[in-house]
């Protein structure tokens, strides 16, 4: 059996980067950059000042205070029209840009000021709220590197540059395909040895949390040509493949096989952890296919062990983990037996850091575990965590305040 490292690498050697394609800067949001973003401008392109005041020389002032000519105005989005020369001070407002000859802003809540004369009560320095052209981006400066991910900021960075389009990664379109005799589809009345269909929902929504575009392939009963059927339509119209259930060596586990007649070579199928175990990797030339089990909590574990980051792999991300903490177990957290266990746990924010507790009963088909999971607990097999002890968590979600 093969380690969680084992196998994540053996999948990450085996899939690369989708192509390239120019979209819309709004259309990038969340997306992965395929080119350095280089400025094209010098930003602020002038000096201009952070506050609303009065434009000086700083040699012009004095401990004692001194008065000075008011001699032009300048408001933001208009040129200063002269020079400024000894002896005087211009009225200016914020983002405005600083006329020639001053180098430094009076705050209008520290003049007097009277008709167009000004008094500066006090020394100033040179440079006292002017922001300097450049200080945010000089040309030729490479801003985002390629590979670097696309938030708000980044928009409005592309923006300020001037870039109403960017290079980008193509998202994958990831086919999930459901297996499983005893599986109800949404909006269908369940026999009455049936169960409702978790996965394709669960798994199509992890595809998009990971930046990816889903394709449902419905649910397949345990037939080996109707498994087949779909699995090559996978195989040669999307980017993956991902398939849920029919992996154990039970004589309805058909996915490999299917997965074999497809054209695929397989590279793996079972990785020492809980839950999860029967997992397949295969290949079909670039395309990767994930074979995941059909408890509910072990697809969606194994997804966000090997699916997660070989997707982001294809987006061209440089950085595919996710996140993870050292968290203090607040509970005894336990790991019998001889496999790698990700225990799903809810993590608090206190005095001495994050604190994480067990969100329950950890049992596979219990999907309730990962709907009140902040994280998951990386524990290594016949291990007993005490309370106050160490933990590594890998953060799945954003650590808000939760009214759960
Ligand atoms: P299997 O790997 O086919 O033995 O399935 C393992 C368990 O997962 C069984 O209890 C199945 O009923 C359940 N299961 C399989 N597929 C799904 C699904 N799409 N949604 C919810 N449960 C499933
Ligand atoms: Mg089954």
């Amino acid at each position: 059996m093969l380690t969680v490292e084992e196998a994540l690498e053996g999948i990450l050697s085996r899939v690369e980067p989708l192509g390239i394609e120019r979209v819309e800067i709004m259309a990038a949001l969340g997306r992965v950059l395929a080119e350095p973003i280089v400025s094209r401008a010098t930003i602020p392109p002038w000096a201009n000042s952070s506050m609303d005041g009065y434009a000086v020389r700083s040699s012009d002032t004095d401990a004692k205070p001194v008065e000075l000519a008011v001699v032009g105005r300048i408001i933001a989005g208009a040129m200063p029209s002269r020079t400024l020369a000894a002896g005087e001070s211009m009225r200016i407002f914020t983002g405005a840009p600083l006329p020639e000859g001053a180098d430094a802003i009076v705050p209008q809540e520290d003049v007097t000021a009277e008709g167009d004369r000004v008094t500066i009560r006090g020394r100033v320095a040179s440079g006292a709220y002017v922001r300097p052209a450049g200080e945010d981006v000089r040309t030729g400066d490479v801003v985002v590197r390629p590979g670097g991910f696309i938030g708000a900021a980044e928009v409005g960075l592309l923006a300020t540059l001037g870039y109403s389009q960017v290079r980008v990664h193509r998202r994958p379109r990831v086919a999930i395909l459901s297996t499983g005799n005893e599986l109800a589809d949404l909006g269908t009345q369940p026999g009455p040895a049936q169960i409702p269909n978790t996965n394709t929902y669960s798994l199509m929504a992890q595809v998009i949390e990971a930046g990816a575009e889903p394709v449902n392939l419905g649910v397949a009963p345990d037939e080996l040509d109707a498994i087949t059927e779909r699995v090559r339509w996978g195989l040669t119209s999307a980017d993956a493949l991902v398939t849920s259930a029919g992996v154990s060596v039970g004589e309805l586990d058909l996915v490999r096989e299917a997965l074999e007649r497809s054209g695929a070579a397989l590279h793996l199928w079972q990785v020492s952890m809980r839950p999860g175990k029967p997992i397949t990797f295969g290949t079909r030339g670039t395309r990767p296919v994930f074979g995941l089990p059909g408890n509910p909590v072990s697809a969606m574990v194994t997804f966000e062990l090997f699916v997660r980051p070989a997707l982001r792999r294809m987006e061209g991300a440089h950085v595919i983990d996710r996140p993870r903490l050292r968290a203090r177990a607040l509970e005894p957290i336990a790991n019998p037996g001889s496999r790698r266990g990700y225990l799903r746990v809810t993590l608090r924010e206190d005095a001495q850091g994050y604190g994480a507790r067990l969100t329950g009963d950890q049992g596979s088909a219990i999907l309730r575990s990962m709907v009140l999971a902040d994280g998951l607990a990386v524990v290594a097999p016949d291990t007993k965590i005490a309370a106050g002890e160490p933990v590594d968590v890998i953060v799945l979600r954003s650590l808000e305040p939760r009214t759960r």
